[in-house]
């Protein structure tokens, strides 16, 4: 057994003062005020002084790190991308596709496929190689059934009007793995394949989209239930056309997510979005590219070349992803929101955990699985655990 203590703990029913986790087999067994528990015999406490406990971060939209891209042909990928993960605080994420030829997806899916399979294998046997790291749970298909208007970096040639028929191609290569799609329902088809994919327990998030307010309710109506990357790639806000923007923003069964690196959306807009969709429907994501970790120049994404410059990421004069960390996108969001660290914390675990359907992560309580990260009060990351198992930085 082990035994952690710090000065508060975020939980998801509010914050615990100097807290005592016990943690048996990657596993939290019981949350308990300090004062009012005894260390088991035999157990020693690491105890982190003032520091924060807090759920481990999960990306659900993440396209690569440290130079690689999930969806390079290389076994290196990814290791490389979980291991800077981490280091900001990330214990589970969702490997994230861009709009590529088709056989060069289907082949990403296949390998993300079998590097999801792997790590569950490895954890079932407690075999990990010897570096923990974060966890790919599940893919997320992002393109092809994009709208060609609000593609942004994705490329027009690839784009595909979506079928049933093409959606399960992409779930055999990805053997089931698929977690998450991003759609655009204004497309022809579009509504099937969401009621498809919802059918199977995909989360359908709205985006890369056009659509008027009445498309998009078509969207949610099949079973769409989160949208990608607010405000950017989608038809913008207007009082009189109301158009995604509109419904995914007053629509109390929709969550939401939103990249928080200060250049995709003005503070006052992340102030705007958090104020709509309250502390429970927000989420961060970061939408990384390689280049995240890594010095300014030229990296790719998929199948194409982008441009780093200034923190930003640029494709024909088009915002393409980002070099966003999660750790730096919780402070963003409780700074330009004015929430609590508390709230942005959760917008980047208990809530991405939620909406994806994430069982046992992204929440600190009895039963969940042990990965958590230590915050000083400023929310910087000093240290990163999964499984109760702390991870090399
Ligand atoms: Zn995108």
């Amino acid at each position: 057994m082990l035994a952690f203590t710090a000065g508060r703990l975020f939980s998801p029913t509010g914050a615990v003062e100097h807290p005592l986790v016990l943690i048996e087999d990657g596993h939290v067994v019981e949350i308990s005020a300090r004062s009012s528990r005894q260390v088991p015999a035999g157990v020693s406490v690491s105890d982190f002084g003032r520091s924060v406990i807090a759920p481990g971060y999960v990306d659900l939209h993440i396209h690569g790190s440290a130079g690689y891209d999930v969806m390079d042909d290389t076994a290196d990928a990814l290791p490389a991308i979980e291991q800077l993960l981490v280091r900001h605080g990330v214990t589970s994420y969702f490997p994230t596709t861009v709009t590529a030829p088709m056989d060069l997806t289907l082949r990403a899916l296949e390998r993300l496929a079998d590097a999801i399979e792997k790590r569950e294998r490895d954890l079932e046997r407690h075999n990990a190689d010897g570096k923990i790291r974060a966890l790919p749970l599940g893919i997320h298909l992002e393109g092809p059934f994009i709208s060609h208007a609000r593609r942004g970096a994705h490329p027009p040639e690839n784009l595909l009007a979506p079928t049933v028929a093409l959606f399960e191609r992409f779930w055999q290569a990805a053997r089931g793995r698929i977690r998450m799609m991003t759609i655009a329902p204004e497309l022809e088809d579009a509504p099937e394949v969401i009621a498809e994919a919802a059918r199977r327990g995909v989360c359908v998030s709205l985006g890369h989209s056009d659509a008027d307010f009445a498309a998009a309710e078509r969207g949610i109506a099949a079973g769409a239930r989160h949208a990608t990357h607010t405000f950017n790639a989608m038809r913008p806000l207007d009082h009189r056309s109301p158009g995604i923007l509109g419904a995914v923003l007053t629509d109390r069964r929709m969550s939401a997510d939103i990249i928080a690196d200060g250049v995709h959306l003005d503070p006052a807009i992340v102030k705007l979005f958090a104020d709509a969709k309250g502390p429970e429907q927000t989420v961060l994501i970061t939408d990384a590219i390689s280049a995240t970790g890594m010095p300014e120049g030229r990296y790719r994404l998929g199948s194409f070349e982008v441009d780093v410059r200034d923190g930003k990421c640029m494709v024909d004069g088009k915002l393409a992803g980002s070099v966003l960390t999660m750790d730096r996108a919780v402070r963003n969001l409780a700074r330009f929101a004015e929430w609590d660290l508390a709230l942005a914390v959760a917008a980047a675990s208990q809530n991405p955990a939620r909406v994806a359907r994430i069982a046992n992560k992204g929440v600190l309580a009895v039963g969940a699985d042990a990965d958590f990260v230590i915050l000083n009060s400023e929310g910087e990351v000093l240290r990163t655990f999964v499984g109760g198992v702390e991870c090399s930085r």
